[in-house]
């Protein structure tokens, strides 16, 4: 998929600007069904044959568990075969102190796609996308708690929610990470404190999907790293800490036919135009099928509540963040135009397919002429019961078994993603609710909360 191979000249024409930018060792990286990322370095002179054919990787990564240790084999995830990973030299990043890294994709040895990569999956919907007609261009919100190298939690007298005191307790943390993400040319849009204790948020400005993608497990790596200069760590888990705020991993989504978007200018609700609205009604449709890869770790369930900004109820709303789906009209103060954030993802999820499964639903909406429901403006806490069936507003489970199991059933999700990565990402999280569905809240965001650190 992606990158079309560059010619012999051009490898040992990048290769030159490398090294004199001070560049020796390259990092490709991979990320898993589980939400896992995986790396392999080489020295610079072998980035052409990272590149082109790839380098070995077994199956079996794809059904790494988040324990460290568990693998989930599969049929076709066993012990037996080997894929390359290719990395994407057009999307390749400095990272400064001598590395670059670039993002992988799955191959099969004969060079086809591997029908299990979540960026190869994101790519054919983007491709399914523009033979439609339509470009998409996706944001990434990126929140995250820092912790000591241990997991454990680091003082926090002087946090207050988006308090000033989180920028000047962590000036040099705050700066180094402007200044790498600069350097690595990521481009932030706005970096401060959250709601949580020593929690922040980085959100990244909109490119088209897998580049949006890239560029957050870039800003991953970029925050990884300064946060171990300091001696501190990043949790990207959904609930670092039990009974405290979850950590988000929206998504932000627009979308335009030629030059005519579809989320402003229209007549329907909101100035939504009739495909807009059916691209709306398809990711609200898909939802509960959706769950367990947005939000489908065996964490994820205890950042699923109302109250928690989560967008626990299956509903949407203007600027309404208790909805799982945001929208957010055009006008003078929103210079990226209308758009909808879909705040249910979580850090434990794979974006890649997080976003493939946004965009296939919202293509899915387009194609069957959705009806987009009314919208909800209040708190659907504050609703009744009975205002809220007859809404058709229900709130997302909070059992991980159930999630998982309508994502199974899912012939949506199984014809956007594939089979082999909705297999996949069943078989890694049902792993996850047999081995530590006992445990409780406290011992779940202990035992994961660095699980997904880079
Ligand atoms: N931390 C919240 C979450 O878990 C989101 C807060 C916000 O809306 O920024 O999704
Ligand atoms: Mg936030």
């Amino acid at each position: 998929m992606a990158a079309k191979p560059l010619a012999a000249a051009a490898i040992a024409q990048l290769e030159t600007d490398l090294v004199s930018d001070g560049v020796s060792t390259l990092i490709g990286t991979v990320v898993n069904s589980a939400g896992l990322t995986h790396a392999k370095t080489v020295p610079l002179r072998r980035m052409g044959a990272f590149a082109d054919p790839g380098l070995g990787a077994s199956p079996v990564w794809h059904v790494f568990a988040i324990d460290q240790a568990g693998i989930v084999f599969g049929e076709s995830t066993g012990v037996v075969g080997d894929q390359r990973i290719r990395i994407d030299l057009g999307a390749l990043r400095i990272l400064g102190d001598g590395f670059a890294w670039a993002p992988g994709s799955f191959f099969r040895q004969d060079g086809t796609p591997d029908p299990y990569c979540a960026r190869g999956a994101l790519h054919r919907i983007q491709t399914r996308l523009s033979d439609a007609g339509i470009d998409a261009l996706v944001g990434h919100e990126m929140e995250f708690v820092l912790v000591g190298p241990g997991g454990e939690r680091l003082p926090s007298h002087m946090w207050a929610q988006y308090g000033l005191a989180g920028v000047l307790e962590f000036e040099g943390f705050v700066r180094d990470v402007t200044d790498a993400a600069t350097a690595s040319g990521v481009a932030i849009e706005q970096f401060h404190p959250e709601y949580g204790a020593n929690q922040f948020e980085i959100s990244l400005a909109p490119q088209d999907p897998v580049a949006a993608a890239d560029q957050l497990i870039l800003m991953r790596i970029i925050v990884g790293r300064v946060a171990r200069r300091y001696g501190m760590r990043v949790s990207l888990s959904p609930v670092p800490f039990a009974g405290s705020v979850g950590s988000g991993a929206h998504q932000h989504f627009s979308l335009t036919r030629g030059d005519t978007p579809l989320f402003s200018g229209g007549e329907g609700a909101e100035g939504m135009t009739t495909e807009g609205a059916s691209a709306v009604a398809g990711v609200l449709a898909a939802l509960t099928q959706a769950q367990g890869v947005f939000c489908g770790s065996i964490v994820s369930g205890l950042r699923m509540q109302p109250g928690h900004w989560s967008g626990a109820f299956t509903c949407w709303g203007t600027e309404n963040r208790e909805a799982a789906v945001r929208f957010l009209p055009a006008g003078p103060a929103n210079p990226h135009g209308g758009h909808v954030e879909v705040k249910v993802v979580d850090p434990s999820a794979n974006p890649y397919l997080a976003s493939a499964a946004i965009l296939g639903a919202a293509l899915g909406g387009i194609e069957g002429a959705l009806t987009l429901p009314e919208q909800v403006t209040v708190d659907p806490a504050t609703l009744t019961d009975a205002q809220r069936e007859s809404a058709g507003v229900g709130l997302l489970s909070q059992d991980q078994a159930e999630a998982i199991d309508a994502l199974d059933r899912s012939a949506l999700l199984r014809t956007v993603l594939g089979d082999e990565v909705v297999d996949a990402v069943v078989a890694v999280r049902r792993y996850e609710h047999q081995n530590f569905a006992d445990l409780s809240a406290d011992e779940l965001a202990d035992k994961f909360r660095l699980a997904w650190s880079g």
